[in-house]
């Protein structure tokens, strides 16, 4: 089996537990949560029995454990995690608006994750792994980019496949050399998983059509477009796949994407047919808005397989 590696940071994420804008009074929390897209994403991938491993950085505190523990029992290969002594675990203060928007208070640049640089362990993964999964978040940290870049050239130029989830606020897009970083991604990738308006960050003002037609026209094998509470698209040369979402009561929204694409990922990789593929992710999104904090609601494959199941009796 094909063995997944993702590059990027791995944080706590504290929940205020009531709706309201931001932090400026005391208030209940809930947490700590592992989180961080890469970590959620890999974490996904672990539970559906893939081989998978994470390169990140964590301190010698509570907050890496935390994260580490939960990836290990979740089947993910944590050797490419450092713990870096004196240094504190990346975290995320999280608080909902009633508009369903997120105020939060981040320290992730100045944590341990910030300074995530290649390691002899995580070169080992490198030569290892046959598939690199690519946030493009990771490009607005210059030095993570550099080092997901390298090891996107050398896992493909060996045969391997590339994932890529833009995962990008567009205000970003406009950091120096960002265009060009994920131009670069793109003409490697192999299975797009954009959401939404993120089709459009490469290429503006067309229609979706012929936006994932040139898509595909550059050799991009999958295109999976993940709708929120619309469900989700699947588009190959000749084919397209549409998911109804699953009827779900959203109690946390986010980590949605990542559970998603990591699901959709392992499933891409053992060959499953591409409209079964696609439920599953679907139903794997569905479930993880469902659940308070942004990696509980990761699911194995015996638990996607119930719930679509469930879905398609009840229709
Ligand atoms: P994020 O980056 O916030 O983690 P995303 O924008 O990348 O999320 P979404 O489109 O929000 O990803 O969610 C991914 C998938 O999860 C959707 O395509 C859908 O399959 C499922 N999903 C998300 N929200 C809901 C919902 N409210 N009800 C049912 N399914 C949902
Ligand atoms: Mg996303």
């Amino acid at each position: 089996m094909r063995k997944v590696l993702t590059i990027g940071e791995v944080l706590v994420e504290i929940v205020a537990t009531t709706k309201g804008d931001g932090f400026l009074a005391a208030q209940p929390l809930v947490g700590p949560f592992p989180s961080g897209a890469p970590a959620i994403f890999i974490d996904q991938v672990g539970k559906m029995g893939t081989p998978c491993a994470i390169v990140s950085r964590v301190g010698d505190d509570d907050f890496g454990r935390v994260n580490i523990d939960r990836l290990r029992a979740d089947g993910v290969d944590v050797s490419g995690i450092e713990v870096a002594p004196g240094e504190s675990t990346g975290s995320a203060f999280v608080r909902y608006r009633e508009d369903g928007s997120r105020a939060f208070v981040y320290n992730i640049r100045h944590s341990a994750c910030g300074k995530l640089r290649p390691t002899a362990a995580s070169e080992a993964l490198i030569e290892s792994c046959d598939h690199l999964h690519v946030m493009g978040s990771a490009f607005s940290a210059p030095e993570l980019g550099a080092m997901v870049m390298d090891a996107a050239r050398r896992i493909k130029a060996r045969g391997g496949t590339i994932s890529f989830d833009p995962n990008l606020r567009p205000e970003l897009l406009d950091a120096p050399g960002m265009r060009a970083a994920l131009d670069a991604v793109l003409a490697m990738t192999d299975l797009f998983m954009p959401s939404g308006e993120e089709l459009f960050l490469f290429d503006s003002g067309r229609d979706e059509a012929s936006v994932i037609a040139a898509l595909l026209d550059r050799g991009i094998r999958t295109v999976v477009v993940k709708r929120g509470a619309g469900g989700a698209s699947l588009f190959e040369k000749g084919r397209r796949v549409d998911a109804a979402p699953l009827p779900v009561q959203e109690i946390d929204p986010t980590g949605a994407g990542d559970t998603f694409g990591g699901a959709f990922l392992a499933l891409w990789l053992a060959g499953t047919e591409p409209a079964q593929a696609l439920c599953l992710a679907n139903a794997a999104g569905a479930c993880a808005v469902t659940k308070l904090g942004p990696m509980e609601g990761t699911s194995t494959r015996a638990e996607l397989d119930a719930l679509t199941n469930e879905e398609k009796a009840a229709q």
